[in-house]
């Protein structure tokens, strides 16, 4: 049983921490807990007179409360308004410079990933970083992202009458990836992959990439034979992407796409779509040249995609039924 150390605000005004059950929050625009730190360090938030809070150099929303943790170490968790939280998401998840119907597919897609994320056995429902959505807090806030944010009050993506899970990554690279390739699991329609003809002048578009392979050989070395000869792309899926990569040196090793990303780092390996790969040992440092198409992990929403369709005049709601096709928007 994890204990809660709750810091009431000191205003005497009504606090909006919410000690369990969800029947209790406002259904336009429910609470979500958000870990702001896993380890506060012994820190403490600072209450302000204006509903926020400091912390971490930075100004947060919502009701500040530690949570003691395995190991002796005190998580702090803020409880918030998902909206109010939205406003410092939204901005760093799409340029507010943006078509204010690509901020809006934005603002829906990462509502409904929040209040998805709800859970009644963890001690909070999304952090604050980027292993949920990277939450900025005040200082993120601007007026095009807030906007967007009001415009689609309750919205959230739903398929047949329930919420829909949802991703969004960078660019898919002109096709959407299905979520089983990624991730495995049940298959859902509205995670298919879907050809995507507009992002296609988006910057990671098509990449290249090179790694020295001594860099290379400390992450698969030992699975090499501590050489490395030749690289090629193993066996493709049924969309045509190939699952691993095989290095072959003394031994030949196959790596799983979404492991090789994680070992030479997800700047490098810029999406799980790779299109070749092959050691170039000509010049004085051998490299290990990687190319792709996209940008992160390429399934559901596509931004920079929804970016150029809204720039055509599409509608949020277009944008969503485009790239989760079957679904709709309820609420609001
Ligand atoms: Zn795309």
């Amino acid at each position: 049983m994890i204990a809660r150390v709750e810091f009431l605000r000191s205003l005497g005004a009504a606090t909006t921490i919410a000690t369990g059950g969800f029947d209790v929050w406002d259904p336009l625009t429910p609470q979500i807990r958000v870990l702001v730190a896993a380890d506060t360090g012994g820190a403490m938030p600072q209450v302000a007179p204006d509903a926020t809070f400091a912390f971490g150099g930075k100004r947060w929303r919502g009701a500040p409360s530690t949570i003691g943790m395995p190991g002796g170490r005190l998580a702090l968790v803020t409880t918030i308004d998902v909206d109010e939280y939205l406003l410092g998401v939204v901005p760093l998840e799409a340029p507010p410079s943006w078509p204010a119907a690509a901020l809006q597919a934005q603002a829906i897609v990462a509502r409904t990933y929040a209040l998805g994320r709800r859970s009644l056995s963890r001690p909070y429902d999304v952090r604050a970083d980027d292993a949920d959505q990277h939450w900025g807090g005040v200082e993120a806030e601007v007026p095009a992202a807030t906007a967007a944010v009001q415009a689609t009050r309750g919205r959230t993506l739903t398929y047949g009458g329930s919420a829909a899970s949802v991703y969004y990554s960078s660019c898919c690279g002109g096709r959407t990836a299905d979520v089983t390739a990624v991730w495995g699991g049940t298959p859902q329609v509205y995670l298919r992959g879907v050809d995507d003809p507009h992002c296609v002048a988006a910057p990671d578009y098509r990449w290249t990439r090179d790694v020295a392979l001594d860099r290379v050989l400390a992450a698969f070395g030992p699975r090499t034979g501590g050489t490395l000869a030749s690289a090629a792309l193993g066996d493709a899926d049924a969309q045509g992407r190939a699952r691993a990569v095989v290095l072959s040196g003394t031994v030949q090793t196959s790596i799983p796409v979404a492991e090789f990303r994680r070992a030479l780092g997800y700047e490098v390996v810029r999406s799980s779509w790779l299109r070749g790969i092959r050691v170039e040992s000509t010049q004085a440092a051998p490299r290990l040249v990687i190319e792709g198409s996209g940008r992160g992990h390429g399934v559901g929403l596509c931004q920079w995609g929804s970016r150029f369709y809204a720039s055509s005049g599409a509608s949020a709601a277009e944008i969503l039924a485009f790239y989760f096709p079957g679904t709709s928007v309820s609420g609001g």
